[in-house]
């Protein structure tokens, strides 16, 4: 592949820097080209000090007449300088940065930016960014990349890294057959690789968006057909025939399946009894109870002397299922053994499981993508399913079918795909959908509010708490950030704390090591923990039924699925649940999207007012969180996009079904590379 060479080859990025990035994922100048930016800024014109926005991001133009001084205060170092002009006093605020006193020497004349609040010592700017005043000219009127930050690595050393890397980069050849590109309207490869980064402005970047969107689903599109096995009526080495341990536990169960759930189920048994290899995709709504269907299915493989593995996207969830697994089949006494697989066991751990799992003392094995790696050898798998997960469901038969023969495949997930979608995606999958609640279910009560109300919410959920119950507080980052206003779980913690002494509250997120998310989530389940702070991490599967508040912090940054998913943590139970989402926004409007989450719980309908919401081509809007992870094209407001290359793709394989034409070398080598990143990111 181009562009391999390691980012430090690039000026300036040195050991540190380049570590840095490898924690966001980008090892060389082409995972750098591909980190695309989360938003634009578009910089103005400084004003004046007199017309700046209390709340706003505003630039404005400084020079210094004296030099700025620094302070300390018990561990908080301090830098602050005051700019005058004719219409006003600025006071200028760095924290943690004593170095900046030296460049901020009198008579020095710099462009401010940041955002503005007007404190008890009058108008203030924070952290502001500085740059020379001739730099700051020509960022004016262009857009300017936001990219995803981590500490250390900010943005401004993120955007340079990435001017060098496009001056530095070989070009690559376009893939894209002459003729889709024509037919399409589509932006050559190169030049939409630097426009998504730097655009000039919103045509240039929707240009090149709409190229790098239109690869993004064709090469998955492509890879789901090469790796797909005509599956239809492929005969199954593993029939199963008996069902009275599965049945027994059916009726056991403590409360009856409802009547999708029964009909998902009968459909699953009939596939694993057929002498057919089982491909079936099962739907369901946040909390319609896709688990047990997994569960009953992973104990009819078992009875019938197979193997079968569940596969989930985070270690957390995996913990959870092994958890109610081993629980269920012990209170139900059932002599099945289930074993547990995920990246952050020991290596001990790890070969006792594998062991297990060799020697068929392991009936059930649980986990994440650890449990596909070469070194887990199974004695006869023969069902795999993947909860909350579709991408690996493609891409990992080809994995698993190595391993003996091919087993049956279930995929779970409570994304709600339209099902003209579903069939494009997923098209050699068979689909069963779960279209109904539990009905001990309450519906969840909503509230969308400002930050005003917080020490109301706080309230409510000591009130909760004094009840029994818990709660979780999402924050939308982990840490304290220069650039990105937004709650974050650390600080936020601090603040709980204080709120609600007697009550315990412990945080949660994806930074933490596998161990300390595991402890922290079982003593949550387990409720010795009662309020829980956490990023998204939480957002898929994970179930906790007496947890009845869930209260969303920046919720107007959030995509409505995910919104949705989050919401689904709680309403999981007999108890009424509540949703708290805090629009701090500031701008007192109505937040259209927060209102269709507001008045509805049903997933269908929340995905089809998102697309009407956002309408093909609203890009800024914040990105569906879903199974298909794709870094800029979205499922939904990319619909008609994913239609017409479903359409190319179809097309293209019917005139060159294995690629060989001399036109498509170049789709070909493509291809691999996508196929072969693909499996990397599937080992890990
Ligand atoms: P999801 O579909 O989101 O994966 P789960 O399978 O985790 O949902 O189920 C959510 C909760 O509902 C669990 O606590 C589960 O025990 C419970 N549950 C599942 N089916 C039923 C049912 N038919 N009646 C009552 N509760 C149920
Ligand atoms: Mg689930």
């Amino acid at each position: 592949m181009e562009n391999r060479q390691s980012l430090e080859t690039l000026k300036g990025i040195g050991e540190k820097t380049a570590k840095l990035f490898e924690k966001v994922g980008v090892k060389t100048i082409d995972d750098l080209l591909h980190y695309y930016p989360r938003a634009y800024d578009t910089f103005e014109e400084p004003k004046a000090i007199g017309e700046l926005l209390d709340g706003a991001v505003e630039a404005v133009d400084g020079y210094l007449k004296s030099g700025a001084a620094g302070r300390n205060f018990g561990g908080l170092s301090l830098v602050t300088v005051t700019i005058n002009d004719m219409t006003g006093k600025l006071k200028l605020v760095w924290y943690h940065m004593p170095y900046l006193k030296n460049t901020l020497r009198p008579d020095s004349h710099y462009i401010f930016r940041g955002r503005v609040s007007r404190k008890k010592s009058g108008l203030t700017m924070e952290q502001p960014q500085m740059y020379k005043p001739e730099v700051y000219e020509t960022f004016l009127k262009r857009m300017q990349p936001v990219y995803a930050q981590t500490k250390g690595l900010g943005n401004k050393t993120i955007a340079s890294a990435m001017e060098q890397a496009l001056s530095v980069r070989v070009m690559e050849k376009d893939y894209l057959p002459a003729g889709l590109r024509k037919a399409n309207e589509l932006a050559e490869y190169n030049f939409a690789i630097e426009h998504i980064h730097f655009p000039k402005d919103s045509t240039d970047l929707l240009f090149a968006r709409k190229r790098l969107v239109y690869d993004e689903f064709f090469l998955f599109l492509l890879a789901v057909r090469r790796l797909k096995e005509k599956r239809q009526d492929i005969k199954s080495s593993y029939v199963m025939e008996k069902d009275s341990l599965a049945r027994k536990l059916e009726k056991e169960l403590p409360y009856a399946l409802t009547k999708a759930q029964k009909r998902t189920l009968e459909e699953v048994f009939l596939d694993l009894k057929s002498g057919k290899v089982m491909n079936r995709l099962v739907q369901g709504d946040v909390g319609s109870g896709k688990t047990v269907i997994a569960l009953l299915a992973l104990l009819l493989a078992a009875e019938n002397g197979y193997q079968g593995a569940l596969m989930v996207p985070t270690e957390v969830l995996a913990r959870q299922h092994y958890e109610s697994v081993t629980k269920l089949f012990s209170s139900h006494g059932i002599l099945k053994t289930a074993v547990l697989v995920t990246g952050s066991m020991t290596a001990k751990e790890k070969r006792l499981s594998y062991e297990k799992i060799s020697s068929h003392e392991a009936d059930i094995v649980i986990g994440t993508h650890a449990l596909i790696q070469e070194k887990v050898v199974y004695d006869n798998l023969a069902l795999v399913i993947t909860d909350e997960q579709h991408r690996f469901g493609v891409a990992q038969r080809e994995m698993l079918g190595n391993k003996g023969a091919l087993p049956h495949v279930l995929v779970m997930s409570a994304t709600p795909i339209p099902r003209t979608l579903a069939i494009i995606l997923y098209g050699d999958l068979d689909i069963s959908v779960i279209d109904e609640l539990p009905s001990n279910r309450l519906p969840i009560k909503n509230c969308v509010v400002d930050t005003g109300y917080r020490e109301r919410a706080y309230r409510f959920i000591a009130g909760e708490v004094a009840k029994g119950r818990q709660a979780y507080v999402i924050c939308p980052m982990v840490e304290d950030s220069e650039m990105i206003e937004g709650e974050n779980v650390l600080d936020y913690t601090k603040v709980l704390r204080e709120k609600l002494p007697g009550i315990r509250v412990e945080y949660l997120h994806g930074k933490m090591k596998g161990k300390e998310k595991n402890a922290i989530m079982e003593e949550f389940a387990a409720g010795a923990i009662q309020v829980l702070v956490s990023t998204t991490v939480i957002e898929v599967g994970v179930n906790v039924p007496n947890a009845t508040v869930m209260m969303i912090e920046n919720a107007e940054r959030f995509g409505l699925a995910q919104l949705h998913q989050l919401r689904g943590r709680v309403g999981r139970g007999k108890e009424q649940s509540y949703c708290i989402m805090v629009n701090a926004s500031g701008d007192g409007e109505k937040n259209a999207r927060l209102e269709v989450l507001n008045k509805s719980n049903d997933g269908f309908f929340i995905a089809s007012e998102d697309l009407r919401l956002r309408g093909p081509g609203d890009i800024f809007g914040l990105r569906q969180s879903g199974d298909l992870e794709f870094k800029l094209a979205d499922i939904y407001t990319d619909a008609i996009t994913l239609k017409k290359v479903s359409e190319d793709v179809n097309t293209l394989l019917k005139q060159d079904e294995n690629l060989l034409l001399p036109e498509h070398a170049e789709l070909r080598k493509k291809l691999d590379q996508y196929l072969e990143t693909s499996y990397e990111k599937l080992s890990l």
